[in-house]
């Protein structure tokens, strides 16, 4: 039960994050696509802070110019009259809420001052540090002047909630708390540092976990500040949250406390009225990847795109922590499976991450324009002869279909001739589409596992070293319309605290595998039961060895390939309809209740 006192105040929700006006990576979808129902239920009681970098805010910051009478106003105005750079607007997404960034570099020589205090009165050792963690400092900084001058101006007649994200927001938390400034605190780590290095590093990383030294660890990777800046956010919040049960464990072991509370992404979800526009986009955007396809493999062999189904696997390059490994091993033996059973169906992969790159391979660009040529000179030819064709059936005796070469100019078929000439090549279709700065894990098990293009393969593997936008020449589509053109998304994560891409999957209506030991994969097979039924597929990696759980995604692959193109389309309106589950608007209430909870734990 609230107690009167704060019953009766008006409540304002602060949060916090280093992506609030700056993409970086997974922590900008969680916030900005949480906007529209945060503004729903908090309307102008709800502001977000971050860091102020001019060119990235400059698409989506507008400046508040006036005067406008708030208490954040009054703030932002003291603070800018002592000479430090706080940027007051409006964030320019769906929701429009108000923010307010700090420039770092406003703190000048100060910050030297305020790593010392990190020291002295929390022992956090910000000595030699990457400028990040320096520049981390600085915002953590400003964020705890603005929130101790805030509470001081208002805390007798405000109720005031921050939400931290991260520790790259939190690092002013531990003085908020020991100067027991009036605030109630929320800290949600969204991963933890120590589980992402170790993971990686680790072998048997999951078996090790209890038995890990935070310290020791944190020392041997480097990264002292960041985990226990982390930590000590994480002790001294009122209520301490992290993304899904897989994380909670790695929570109790880094951090030494198990969350209060789990809080499960969601995404913003605007369906479409209509059922089946989804569909249609599916097959709009596949058109397009098949052009992709044909440029890419018809110049060395062809197949029927009838029977070519999409696959794709996507994130950054984390090799074995995405399941990158998995996937590409379970292909192999898909491969050999769709062979042995002499089938004529076609899948390819696509494996899209991060990596550097020089440019995009020339040959791959090359037979792509040449394939543009061929579609132009049919398109010529199929004007001319059409014209000609009219004309010679309107005045002519014949009714019977003349030749239709003679319609056709020497000079075009000529043309044609020669484009399809020197389209056509004896090289295997190259597995990667750039030319990588230098050879890395993927390429290396692409060859290991043999998935090289040859003709004869029933799989075959395009290996896009760089995010997919639309000003991306090979496939000329936004990441999201890729995805909707796809039949199938394979996220088989060994480290994965949460996992947008299965659920950005989810709600475009697609087939998605997903692991037990990634947030999301754990969370559906909490909630729901007939998940598999579907359309979500979850590799069991918690206690399979590898080679188990390659057979079982294997197997998934396989079964989903011998699926009927109307059971593949049943399935994707079924997958659609789970993605009310993840709205917000169902999902926020979780938040509701941290937040809640953290005004109480303040003042019980
Ligand atoms: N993504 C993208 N373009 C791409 C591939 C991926 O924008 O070509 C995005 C994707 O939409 C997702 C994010 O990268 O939101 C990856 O987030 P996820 O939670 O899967 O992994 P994390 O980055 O948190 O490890």
């Amino acid at each position: 039960m609230e107690s009167m006192f704060s019953a009766s105040k008006r409540k304002l929700l602060i949060e916090v994050a280093w992506e609030v006006c700056n993409q970086v990576g997974g922590i900008y979808t969680v916030i900005r696509s949480k906007v529209p129902s945060m503004v729903e239920k908090w309307d102008t009681d709800y502001i977000l802070l971050g860091p102020y970098f001019p060119q990235r805010a400059a698409v989506e910051f507008e400046p508040i110019t006036h005067d406008d009478g708030t208490e954040i106003g009054r703030v932002v105005l003291n603070m800018r009259s002592r000479g430090l750079d706080v940027q007051y607007g409006h964030w320019l997404i769906t929701g429009k809420p108000r923010v307010v960034l700090f420039g770092i570099a406003s703190l000048g020589p100060a910050i030297e001052q305020v790593k010392y205090q990190l020291w002295e009165r929390h022992q956090i050792s910000t000595l030699g540090v990457e400028d990040l963690v320096n520049q981390v400092v600085g915002f953590g900084e400003l964020v705890r002047i603005f929130l101790t001058e805030l509470a001081a101006e208002s805390a007798k007649h405000v109720d005031i909630v921050v939400h931290f994200h991260e520790w790259m927001a939190s690092s002013g938390l531990p003085d908020l708390r020991k100067d027991n400034v009036k605030v109630a605190t929320v800290f949600t780590t969204h991963a933890t540092m120590l589980g992402r290095y170790l993971a990686q590093n680790e072998s048997g990383f999951y078996g090790k976990l209890p038995f890990f030294d935070w310290q020791r660890e944190a020392k041997h990777y480097n990264i002292e500040a960041q985990a226990t800046i982390e930590r000590l956010s994480a002790q001294l919040s009122h209520v301490f949250t992290t993304v899904s049960d897989v994380t909670a464990r790695e929570c109790e072991v880094f951090l030494g406390r198990v969350p209060d509370l789990i809080l499960p992404n969601g995404l913003n979800i605007v369906r479409f009225t209509a059922v089946h526009e989804f569909q249609n986009l599916h097959v709009k955007f596949k058109e397009r990847i098949h052009e992709f396809i044909m440029g890419h493999f018809f110049q060395s062999y062809s197949f029927d795109l009838e029977k070519t189904l999409y696959f794709f696997t996507s994130g950054r390059f984390e090799f074995s922590n995405k399941g990158y490994d998995i996937t590409l091993e379970a292909l192999a033996r898909l491969n050999w499976k769709m062979r042995e059973a002499n089938m004529d169906m076609t899948v390819v992969m696509f494996m899209i991450t991060k990596q550097p790159f020089k440019s995009i391979n020339p040959d791959v660009l090359h037979s792509r324009a040449l394939l543009d040529e061929i579609q132009e000179t049919c398109k010529a030819i199929e004007n001319q002869l059409g014209d000609k064709l009219f004309l010679n059936a309107a005045s002519g005796e014949d009714i019977n279909l003349p030749d239709l070469n003679q319609f056709v100019d020497e000079y075009w078929r000529l043309r044609l001739r020669r484009t399809i000439q020197s389209f056509k090549t004896k090289q295997l279709p190259p597995f990667v589409t750039h030319d990588l700065v230098e050879e890395d894990d993927m390429v290396r098990f692409i060859r290991q596992v043999q998935l090289v293009n040859n003709a004869h393969d029933r799989v075959k593997v395009v290996y896009h070293p760089d995010f997919i936008s639309s000003t991306n020449p090979l496939f000329g589509l936004d990441y999201g319309q890729f995805v909707r053109g796809c039949h199938l998304g394979v996220f088989p994560s060994y480290y994965e605290p949460w996992g947008y891409t299965p659920l950005e999957c989810v709600v475009r209506g697609i087939p998605t595998v997903t692991s037990d030991l990634s947030g999301f994969g754990d969370f559906i097979m909490q909630i729901m039961r007939d998940y598999e039924n579907r359309g979500i597929y979850v590799v069991n990696r918690k206690t399979q060895t590898f080679n188990e759980a390659a057979d079982q995604l294997a197997n998934i692959l396989f079964r989903f390939v011998r699926l009927s193109q109307r059971d593949r389309i049943t399935q994707r309106n079924r997958v659609e309809n789970i993605a009310e589950v993840f709205d917000w608007t169902n999902l926020r209430s979780y938040y509701d209740t941290a937040h809640d909870l953290a005004l109480k734990r303040r003042k019980p």
